[in-house]
């Protein structure tokens, strides 16, 4: 057989594992050959691992000693695409290829033979004897209230031993079945009637399906207000794609996964899609991954994650609230959702549309420069305004310490209650206080482990690190000075707001919304639907509530502390405190009733509340622009952060001093370096962390420099270093 990419039983193959090796690994061709691309379970020691064939071997080892691969698994192959995509990435990111073959088989039980695809359910007999493992099981399987579960699944998420689980199924306490055959996702017809579109809408869909037909990639920039009807012109390019028998990938921040949105996908297209985020069963996760790779999934709606998924022919990718920080995961491998669709597109032929009412500078920069296409849609849909924005200055409003709705936002809260309308308090702060301070020594309670205060949490009765998540309770003495009685929050989170809130409205129903205050990302999405039906009064919530969200009843947006984005040196601070409270009011007046947004602040000739308060855009957007590029970073130049790490602060800031003086790599591609010095958080889990900034010309082949000025590195002892390109904050 001299097939492309078939390899013979015994041929020399190269396969990729997901174990942190430097490099694919020799080995002969199992029994049946195997393709290129295909993955396989490969001997590597005492153990079995999971990897692809990643082409023809080297033959740089003894052939005496290349073992066989164990056998092919049942499942598709690994498409050309996706390995260009994976080895992309992975140069693009300076990321070692075995971890981003991890985030592509995240597919539990991927290496499972089909005779190990028993599932596992609750029984209904109780064990004659119970003990804490097996009670641990059982709790497992009444939580997930009836789902099925594998073997290995079940064990590791109640933390026993299989034969505690096999124990339990000879006493009938859990019953063991042969695991259904992969449900197909319900077909999902494009030609079902869509809304009809305003011109303007149709205008953008108009463009979209036209890009989609002519085929090949192309990304586009869907700018247009909260509630203009993003969602429904992007569903007709979902629509377009579907119809040309290609896949699509909706891509939304976490938390914006809401039943709301899949409610919409299901009256635009007759069913629900594949639906991929961290709270799906893994046995769902499973069936959406092979389902995907079978072209039997038309479309995904997921978090960044599903972008790794195997798709057979993906022809659109739509990036939802593109500016969202949570595109960019933080840690494992440092990636943007948005920059990788637009790559994965681009090698598969696809297109991309970044929808958002405030795009990030990154792409707006790039809609300028011709790269992206660029449709708006001005107005909101039909008798929906925008909100009337204005900013309450609290100079001159009559305060009371410890107090912190302002008189005139008091009153505009009272205004909705009396007429039935909702409101929401905003502020960016969990907890009660941000700091607790003792009155006798002046000291503050900071984490044990971080640089970082510690913050109280009445709600959960402590105090609470939000960079390692210890908690601890609540002294009544101070830790510094040992005076009883003395300490005493400062500052307003939004439990204290709530606090106030409830003092102030005692006739209102309120609903407070912050990641603490719920079990489960389920939880939250029930209460953000019931919200949304008119079952609260006054709404007060973190950030969790500029996303996506639709409150029909809401017509009131009180922000409490405009200002307090805009403090630190971080050059990014301007473009994140636009596109949050422009985002926050954007939660005002999206039906009907018009709406209006009231910023307290300190400071309201502040350029960027001026410009938040003047609508005025692209004004805004072009200072920015001006400013960046007068200093040289993203989008008008190169950045990466180098963050050093280790339980000692001297080897780790030695390690640091070391890298930048033997700066050659850099110098040559016209680049500098800055740091070290302390990371934007400092010590974190009892780490130390450095770091260094790499500042360079737009055009430079910054990665291949940092591989090779990094590549002398020996990392002794505990110290790691991690690379961040196009970091966050800068
Ligand atoms: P965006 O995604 O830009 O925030 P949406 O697509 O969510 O806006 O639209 C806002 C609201 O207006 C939604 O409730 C949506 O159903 C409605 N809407 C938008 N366009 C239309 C249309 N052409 N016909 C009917 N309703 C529409
Ligand atoms: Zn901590």
């Amino acid at each position: 057989m001299d097939e492309p990419g078939y390899f013979q039983q015994g041929d020399l193959v190269s396969v990729l594992t997901t174990q942190p090796l430097d490099r694919p690994l020799d080995y002969l061709a199992p029994e049946g050959g195997c393709f290129a691309g295909a993955f396989v379970e490969a001997p590597l020691g005492p153990r079995k691992v999971l990897g692809v064939v990643w082409g023809p071997g080297r033959g740089d080892f003894d052939r005496s000693k290349i073992r066989s691969l164990n056998r092919v698994l049942d499942v598709a192959p690994m498409r050309e695409e996706m390995r260009s995509f994976l080895i992309r990435a992975a140069d693009y990111t300076l990321t070692p290829l075995p971890a981003m073959l991890r985030l592509a088989t995240r597919a539990p039980g991927l290496g499972d033979p089909p005779s190990m695809r028993k599932i596992y359910r609750l029984g209904g007999a109780e064990p004659d004897r119970m003990t804490e493992a097996r009670a641990r099981v059982l709790a497992v399987l009444r939580d997930y209230g009836g789902l099925a579960f594998t073997l290995r699944e079940l064990a590791e998420m109640a933390g026993v031993t299989s034969s505690v689980v096999k124990g339990l199924v000879k006493q009938c306490a859990v019953r063991e079945e042969d695991s259904p055959r992969d449900l197909p996702f319900p077909h999902l017809d494009p030609d079902l009637p869509g809304k009809p579109l305003t011109a303007d809408q149709a205008q953008a869909a108009d463009s979209l399906r036209a890009g989609l037909r002519s085929g090949g990639y192309g990304t586009t920039l869907l700018k247009g207000v909260t509630g203009a009807g993003k969602t429904e012109v992007y569903l007709e390019a979902v629509a377009e794609a579907l119809r040309m028998g290609r896949q699509a990938l909706v891509l939304l921040p976490e938390i914006a996964l809401t039943a709301e949105f899949l409610t919409r996908v299901e009256a635009r297209l007759g069913a629900r899609p594949a639906e991929w985020h961290s709270g799906a069963t893994m046995t769902e996760r499973r069936r959406i991954w092979r389902m995907v790779g079978q072209g039997e999934a038309q479309l995904v709606v997921g978090a960044r994650s599903a972008l790794f998924l195997p798709f057979r022919d993906l022809g659109l990718i739509i990036v939802d609230e593109e500016h969202d920080t949570s595109y960019k995961q933080e840690d494992g491998v440092l990636y943007n959702a948005r920059d990788m669709a637009v790559l994965r597109a681009s090698i598969c032929g696809a297109r991309v549309v970044l929808a958002s009412a405030t795009p990030s500078l990154e792409s707006w920069a790039n809609a300028e420069a011709g790269k992206y296409l660029r449709l708006e849609l001005s107005a909101r849909f039909g008798a929906a305004t925008l909100p009337e924005m204005r900013a309450i200055d609290m100079r001159a409003e009559a305060l009371t310490p410890g107090i912190w709705i302002s008189p005139t936002l008091r009153a505009a809260v009272a205004d909705r209650l009396t007429r039935g309308e909702q409101s929401l308090l905003f502020i960016n702060r969990r907890g009660y206080a941000p700091v607790t301070l003792c009155r006798a020594c002046g000291q503050q309670i900071g984490c044990d482990h971080c640089d970082a205060r510690m913050v109280e949490h009445r709600f959960l009765k402590r105090l609470m690190c939000h960079q390692c998540g210890e908690t601890k309770p609540i002294p009544d003495t101070c830790p510094h000075c040992g005076v009883e009685g003395k300490l005493a929050p400062v500052g307003p989170g939004i439990e204290r707001l709530a606090e106030e809130a409830a003092a102030t409205f005692p006739e209102a129903r309120l609903a407070v919304l912050s990641s603490d205050l719920f079990g489960s990302a389920r939880a939250l999405k029930e209460r953000i639907e019931q919200i949304a039906a008119g079952e609260a009064d006054i709404v007060i919530g973190t950030q969790l509530v500029a996303k996506g969200h639709n409150f029909p009843q809401l017509t009131l947006v009180g922000v409490i502390d405009a200002d307090l984005g805009l403090q630190g040196s971080d050059l990014r601070a301007a473009e994140r405190t636009f596109q949050l409270m422009r985002q926050v009011a954007g939660r005002a007046g999206r039906a009907e009733k018009p709406g209006q947004a009231l910023l307290q602040t300190h400071q309201p000739e502040h350029p960027v509340i001026r410009a938040i308060l003047g609508g005025e855009e692209e004004g805004f957007w072009r200072a920015e622009a001006a400013e960046r590029q007068a200093a040289g970073v993203p989008p008008y130049g190169r950045m990466a952060g180098i963050v050093l790490s280790g339980p000692e602060a001297g080897p780790v800031f030695d390690l640091g001093n070391k890298l930048a003086r033997n700066d050659a790599a850099l110098r040559q591609i016209g680049a500098q370096v800055f740091g070290p010095a302390p990371a934007p958080i400092a010590r974190i889990r009892g780490r130390h962390r450095v770091r260094l900034l790499v500042k360079a010309p737009k055009g430079a082949a910054l990665q291949e420099a940092i591989a090779r000025w990094i590549a002398p590195v020996r990392l002794k002892g505990d110290l790691r270093l991690s690379v961040d390109i196009d970091p966050q904050s800068f």
